[in-house]
């Protein structure tokens, strides 16, 4: 049906899609820290044999990236 559009970006008030095998819109993936990022990777090609790391790395990724923009905007 959606084949073209990913999932709704995860990121709090973002309207954006992923791409499809993507985990947020690409603004908001480039947000993401190294680190995660590789997390999210390494966790996802192990997914099958350790769907919980691949499950925590995503929502550490999420976080930093809710957190970044947390500390940006809303005061403002
Ligand atoms: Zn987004």
């Amino acid at each position: 049906m959606s084949a073209a559009i990913g999932a709704p970006c995860p990121i709090k008030d973002c309207a954006k899609h992923a791409k499809p095998g993507h985990l947020m819109c690409w603004p908001h993936w480039r947000r993401v820290p190294k680190a995660l990022n590789h997390a999210v990777f390494d966790t996802f090609a192990n997914l099958r044999n350790d769907p919980t790391a691949y499950i925590q790395a995503k929502d550490a990724a999420i976080a930093a990236v809710e957190a970044k923009e947390a500390a940006e905007g809303g005061a403002a």
